[in-house]
């Protein structure tokens, strides 16, 4: 290693555009630990010093923290195996700033339970994670109790789901943890693209139990001190919060009130026991109500308003972003509860045609209240989604661009329905042909449309669509694309908190671009081998036809194709984005595509199990 760390003193934001973005690939031989303190205490020195030289106005990205370490290394001589632990110290001094403006009980602390005394740990478990019994055998109960103290939350859990659940729910504003180089891996990506203040101190290694930390760092990263902050790093979590607080049951009573029905949208799924306590008339709106107001991400009504604001300069994701969103003309916000009531009403109708347990935790509407039932509430969502639009708000919006609204949520509404349509009917027809072209145009119409509308909502809400509908709907049609194409190559992943079924392509019989590039180039008797094995009757059980039909599609690197072609359409959808002039539009094209477009890692030889879908939530 050379005798210190040179000093180049161009560090500015690296440039990230279409074709200079890293393609997603293993990253495990990236993943080591600085052997000696002395070396990684040199390290975070120096990362402090670059991390204070860049533009910190809007959050870094993946690619951007990876090519300030890359260059950092090279400038240190030494090995490439350290980026991972680089890139966590280049971020966690990049955010330090913006943290330290975060006041310790709007803070989240987040501790491994790996840290533990595995041998003699007497600590229990709930649904929050690990309940320390401050027994003394590791640091947890000292890290815990100090940032107890200063006023934090502690969690002693991991995974970023229940992490971006708190921040988006508006418990916190900052997050500071320990983990390994994995698990902060894939925290990495969510946390930060939405501009969350997050610092990390990594694990000494990724062993699973009895691991060990700086302690000292871990101490001086709980104890960083409330600073106001001078300047504040633009984020999206104020419109991904404001999103989801359009359906708290006293924003939908303002801007969707009830006409029927009053009193609290509770905790638990309304069940047929509490409405055959109502009159008839009632029930068809509560039920709806219930259904709006549970679960999901939010995702499309987040699109429309970050639209908006990045058409109307953009407030929404800075300083003073909770006060220019609670500015929002109604009319705005009312047009992003109609693209997910619009949904919703698609996800009743869909459990019924895909005969889903499950949604959001809780049963089906179908499965709670008969099918006929979840028919008709899916219907009166339709017409609420229509109605969020049709009434005037007389804040400045113009008729005019609510009818625009409507006939682009109309068009979308069409061709999903197009879409969802061609696949019931390959799944219901005995021909298991399918060409990947096919496949592609279904996705086309399955996803894309709900980008699209959500876009333009926003953009036309903002004044004049036309110069963005061209650039829109391609961007839309690629990410619709690619999304799909993940959706389904994370089916053979697991993804159990929306759908609680796995494997859904082969045995809910779904035209996916897998099982197309698998009949494409396989030889004639595996392609038939296969097709044989869409049929239930085919005399294997469901495990030994997945097990099949998976090495079918790795004789077919079907999975790895696939990979490449959701590099193709990611580049595509980027160079729209490269090509938008205003900064704000263009970076929130750039955020969809970094937070939707997240690939799956491709599991280990199968561990089989049954039945799974993801949806955009
Ligand atoms: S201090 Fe807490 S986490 Fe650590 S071993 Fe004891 S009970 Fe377990």
């Amino acid at each position: 290693m050379s005798s210190g760390l040179s000093t180049s003193n161009t560090a500015t934001t690296p440039e990230t555009t279409a074709g200079t973005r890293s393609p997603r690939r293993k990253t495990s031989h990236l993943k080591d630990v600085p052997e000696t303190l002395e070396l990684r205490e040199s390290l975070r020195d120096r990362c402090a010093e670059i991390a204070a030289r860049i533009d910190r106005s809007v959050p870094m990205t993946k690619d951007e923290m990876e090519q300030v370490a890359r260059r950092t290394l090279e400038e240190a001589d030494l090995p490439e195996g350290y980026l991972g632990w680089m890139m966590v110290m280049i971020s966690s001094e990049f955010w330090k700033e913006s943290l330290a403006a975060v006041p310790p009980e709007r803070r989240l602390f987040l501790l491994p339970h790996c840290l533990k005394h595995a041998e003699g740990c007497p600590a229990e478990y709930d649904q929050f994670g690990m309940n320390c019994k401050e027994c003394g055998a590791c640091s947890i109960a000292d890290f815990r109790g100090l940032a107890e103290e200063m006023g934090y939350r502690v969690l002693v859990a991991e995974g970023s789901p229940v992490v971006m659940k708190i921040i988006v729910g508006g418990y916190v504003d900052a997050v500071v943890g320990v983990a390994c180089l994995n698990v902060l891996e894939k925290a990495i990506d969510k946390v930060l693209l939405a501009g969350i203040p997050c610092m990390a101190v990594p694990l000494l290694s990724s062993d699973c139990r009895n691991t060990k930390v700086d302690e000292a760092w871990v101490d001086e990263m709980i104890r960083t001190p409330f600073v106001p902050a001078q300047k504040v790093t633009r984020s999206y979590v104020h419109l991904m919060r404001a999103a989801g607080n359009l359906f708290k049951p006293e924003n939908l009573d303002t801007l969707a009130p009830r006409i029927r029905t009053r009193g609290e949208l509770g905790e638990d799924a309304v069940r047929m026991a509490e409405i055959e306590g109502m009159d008839a008339i009632s029930a068809t709106e509560h039920i709806a109500y219930d259904f709006l107001s549970r679960g999901g991400k939010h995702s499309r009504p987040f699109i429309t308003l970050a639209a908006y604001d990045a058409l109307t300069g953009g407030h929404g994701t800075g300083p003073e972003a909770d006060t220019a969103i609670a500015d929002f003309p109604k009319s705005v916000q009312r047009a992003a509860m109609s693209i997910e009531t619009f949904h919703k009403a698609s996800l009743v109708h869909d459990d019924i045609e895909d005969d889903d347990a499950f949604r959001y935790g809780q049963p089906a509407v179908h499965r709670r209240f008969g099918v006929p039932t979840a028919i008709n509430v899916g219907d009166y969502l339709i017409g609420l989604g229509y109605r969020l639009l049709s009434r005037s708000s007389d804040d400045g919006v113009s008729s005019e661009a609510r009818v625009d609204v409507l006939d682009a949520l109309a068009a979308a509404h069409m061709r999903l329905a197009e879409g969802q349509g061609s696949e019931l009917l390959w799944r219901d027809g005995k021909d298991r042909h399918l060409t990947p072209l096919d496949a592609l145009k279904v996705y086309a119409l399955k996803t894309s449309p709900a980008f699209e509308a959500a876009l333009m909502s926003g953009v036309r809400m903002a004044g004049d669509a036309e110069p963005y509908r061209e650039a829109i709907r391609t961007f839309s049609r690629n990410m619709g694309v690619a999304f799909q194409i993940l959706n389904d190559l994370g089916d053979w992943i697991g993804d159990d908190t929306n759908k609680m079924s796995a494997g859904g392509d082969v045995f809910g019989g779904r035209p996916t671009l897998l099982w197309a590039l698998a009949l494409q180039s396989l030889p004639e008797e595996q392609a038939t081998q296969l097709l044989e094995l869409a049929d239930s009757d085919c005399g294997l059980s469901d495990s030994e036809r997945l097990q099949q039909v998976r090495k079918l599609y790795e004789q077919a690197d079907v999975f790895h194709i696939a990979l490449k072609l959701v590099d193709k359409h990611q580049a595509r959808a980027e160079k729209v984005a490269d090509e938008i002039d205003v900064e704000e539009l263009r970076r929130l094209l750039y955020f969809l595509v970094d937070t939707v477009l997240e690939r799956p890692e491709m599991p280990a030889p199968p561990v089989v199990k049954i039945g799974v879908t993801a949806s955009l939530g």
